[in-house]
């Protein structure tokens, strides 16, 4: 145990940590140590006797749950922390209707549908209703089930709701409530709940069933919740119905970082929180320790051009930093080359490696730019979200397995395998399976179950046999095997892997590399703790549960590899970088067309653009392109508004483009003022007309150079990596003084570049490898 972790407190982080009865709430700015409060708080309890048992935190993302997890452990020393119950909403909730579900007639070892299982059911519903699906598009009709779950509104409520149905008129749309209650029962019937359901069925089995309630109440004496801006309408009944007995709750949260008013959370429950609880100690934090004041600065006055802000003042000790690089490029895939190129810059200059970046955007499409750079100049990276790797279909057919020797009366499931791989059960066997299914009342398991009786014959009766004898001889071991043994009969007995290993294309290659990772993965899983602490549920049921609820930000993550990380700022909340490229800066992208039609829209763009400054610890560069390919086609558009809203004496404004760099040539060399900012481009750009015309981009006078047979070299000065020369580029020789890349020539590990030294003696060839230039 380290017993001094009070001393790495400020006074009123440690005021906030030793409030140990009644409610509690943190309302403080970013990187203020919100979530260091809540872990030490945590380890604190323990100390002052509170069993670990009685303690629940809830997070966003596993991510974070794994690393408070971690922290307490520190703290602690020892294994007493396996106890408590930290995890996401989702997780959590998950793990406890896993007990409890039978009381709402669900299987215990439910399924959970991810968002595309989701999708997939409601779409089927659409067609089978004779509905246009381009104008019922499941994607749209899932999002209002999902907020209307989130509100805590069920099927018969929301076809009752005058203004919900005013709303699915006016968008000519009045069969959305017909769906959603057809959906609801699809699940119930498939055993399945969806992500919103893990919250809105846990509401509705501590309404319905005091004694569970009681339970519960009784066991987390001790509720922590962060990032409490965030929580929707469902998650903030059920903390409030878990809290009620011992009111021991303790939020912690920002109004400047609400991002997620779209899934239904409402900054009002940060407002409420006081009104709720008698007594209730606040606490505001205003030391921020995580980034330099240059950083600090632009984000609070980034958030200043917002009305309705709980009054914050944010400083920070730390240093003053440098500049933040605004950088303009001519296109999207510059923009990525850029970035590329100033992450293996800043490697070099600054010691950073791979995992100290983070590019981080609006959307997932933008990743694809960067992506292309990265592996051009084989830096190492790792995208959080997009398609997952369990969104892939050959993952998602093998889960299927998994899922229907869990749960048979997971209808999506077994539709998804029946026929896969081929083994002859066609679309109109499936149909008639269906159609007794409804009639009789029965599962469609149940149907295949009993196939001879509903009058299949010859070769179908005989696959729809040999399907439902594999499937129980999986079931059969699952009792006694953990979930890699029954995972590696299934590849085996389905042929699966036998298969994909036979194809030998290069998407075959893939898709079989991506199973014996899945494989791997179960694996790992069977080794290692699960993330609740248990060692000792390793079944299919327990693996199941745990991967439908890796959020795109858990995606395997390996904190000891040493990679960039490329996400959604969404996904990036909470967490903190050294450095920090935030990109595609240009008006319709971000904020995003869809965002800007009220101030309240608008606003929470403008929050986003906020958490993303406040990831950064050191470095923050802000890019965007003139112009990128956006559905297909080139679209011109202009540096996003909030790039207008920061103070101009914290920003280096630089453009990087092929064209300008050739406009350096003759540009009279020489070194650069640049307020501490070493990167290469900035030096280049700002010889640029563009950045000639920025107020921050005026040059320093340049150094008196020594004639070129006498040149000293530079204090300091130290070669850079060949890789990194460019045409175009001003160097300095250690003899010949400075000048300017003519071209360059040979092989990657062999470079040859021909440069002009105007007072060196004119134009030579030099070897890289032997006779270094630095970029200048
Ligand atoms: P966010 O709003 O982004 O979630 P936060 O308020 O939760 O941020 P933390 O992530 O807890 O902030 O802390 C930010 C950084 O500051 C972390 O690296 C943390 O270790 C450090 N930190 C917090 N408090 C202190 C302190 N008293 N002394 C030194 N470092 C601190
Ligand atoms: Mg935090």
């Amino acid at each position: 145990m380290n017993p001094n972790y009070l001393d790495e407190l400020n006074e009123r982080q440690r005021e906030a940590v030793a409030h140990i009865n009644g409610p509690l709430m943190i309302v403080a700015g970013a990187g203020s140590g919100k979530t260091k409060v809540l872990t030490t708080r945590i380890a604190h309890l323990m100390r002052n006797g509170v069993d670990s048992f009685n303690i629940l935190a809830l997070t966003f993302t596993n991510k974070a749950a794994r690393e408070m997890k971690e922290r307490v452990e520190k703290i602690l020393g020892g294994s007493e922390a396996r106890n408590l119950y930290i995890g996401t909403f989702h997780s959590v909730f998950a793990r406890l209707l896993r007990a409890e579900a039978h009381r709402l007639g669900y299987p215990n070892d439910f399924t959970i549908y991810d968002t595309d299982d989701a999708k997939s059911v409601i779409k089927t519903i659409i067609n089978e209703q004779n509905l246009d699906d381009k104008h019922y598009k499941p994607n749209f009709v899932y999002n209002r089930i999902s907020a209307a779950k989130n509100s805590l509104m069920g099927p018969e409520e929301y076809q009752h709701d005058y203004y919900v149905q005013q709303e699915d008129m006016r968008g000519n749309r009045p069969m959305i409530g017909k769906i959603y209650e057809m959906y609801a029962k699809r699940c119930f019937k498939n055993g399945a709940m969806d992500f919103d359901d893990l919250l809105f069925k846990m509401y509705i089995l501590l309404k319905q069933f005091p004694e569970v309630l009681h339970k519960y109440q009784h066991k987390f004496k001790y509720i922590m919740i962060d990032e409490y801006q965030d929580t929707n309408p469902a998650q903030y009944e059920i903390i409030k119905l878990l809290g009620a007995v011992h009111e021991n709750i303790c939020v912690v949260g920002d109004d400047a970082q609400s991002i997620y008013s779209f899934r239904g959370a409402t900054i009002q429950n940060i407002l409420q929180f006081e009104k709720d609880y008698e007594d209730v100690r606040v606490v505001k934090l205003e030391q921020n320790y995580r980034s330099t004041k240059s950083i600090l600065n632009v984000a609070n006055e980034v958030i200043a051009h917002n009305k309705g802000q709980i009054e914050k003042a944010l400083w920070t000790n730390n240093m003053e930093g440098e500049k933040i690089k605004l950088v303009r490029t001519m296109t999207d895939n510059e923009e990525g080359k850029h970035v590329a190129d100033t992450i293996a810059e800043q490697k070099l200059r600054n010691h950073y490696e791979n995992r100290d970046f983070a590019i981080l955007y609006r959307t997932n499409a933008q990743s694809r730019s960067f992506e292309e750079s990265l592996r051009r100049k084989a830096i190492p990276y790792r995208i959080y979200g997009g398609i997952s790797f369990y969104q892939r279909k050959e993952i998602k057919d093998f889960l299927a397995y998994l899922r229907i020797t869990i749960n048979t009366r997971d209808e999506e499931s077994l539709k998804r395998i029946i026929n896969y791989p081929v083994r002859g059960i066609g679309k109109t066997t499936i149909e008639k399976a269906v159609i007794y299914s409804n009639e009789h009342n029965i599962t469609f398991w149940e149907v295949l179950e009993r196939a001879r009786e509903f009058g299949f014959k010859g070769g179908t009766l005989e696959a729809i046999d040999g399907f439902v004898t594999m499937i129980r001889s999986f079931q059969a071991i699952m009792d006694k095997h953990n979930a890699y043994d029954v995972a590696v009969q299934v590849g085996k007995s389905t042929n699966i892997v036998k298969e994909l290993f036979n194809d030998k294309t290069t998407e075959g290659l893939a898709r079989y590399e991506n199973i014996q990772e899945l494989l791997n993965s179960i694996k790992e899983f069977t080794e290692t703790p699960t993330e609740d602490g248990e060692l000792l549920d390793k079944s299919l049921g327990s693996y199941l549960q745990q991967i439908t609820l890796l959020t795109d930000a858990d995606q395997g993550d390996d904190e000891n590899s040493d990679v960039v990380k490329l996400m959604t700022i969404h996904a990036a909340k909470g967490l903190e970088f050294p450095v920090v490229f935030s990109v595609g800066l240009e008006e319709n992208l971000f904020p995003s067309t869809l965002s800007i039609n009220t101030r309240e829209e608008l606003e929470e763009e403008r929050r986003l653009f906020y958490v993303a400054i406040t990831r950064a610890k050191s470095r923050l560069w802000l890019t965007y392109a003139n112009s990128r390919y956006r559905f297909g086609s080139l679209v011109q558009n202009e540096p996003s508004r909030f790039l207008e809203e920061m103070p101009e004496q914290f920003i280096d404004r630089s453009y990087a483009g092929g064209g300008a760099m050739r406009n350096t040539f003759g540009g009279g060399g020489g070194l650069w003022n640049n307020g501490g900012g070493n990167n290469m481009f900035d030096r280049m750009q700002k010889k640029t007309p563009a950045a000639a015309a920025s107020p921050a981009a005026r040059p320093a006078p340049k150094p008196a150079s020594a004639p070129a047979s006498t040149h000293v070299p530079s204090p300091g000065f130290a070669p850079d990596d060949p890789a990194l020369m460019e045409t175009g580029m001003e160097v300095e020789h250690q003899k010949f003084g400075f000048g300017t890349i003519l071209s360059m020539e040979g092989a990657p590990n062999n470079r040859i570049a021909t440069v002009v030294f105007p007072k060196g003696g004119g134009e030579k060839k030099i070897m890289l490898n032997y006779a270094r230039l630095m970029i200048v």
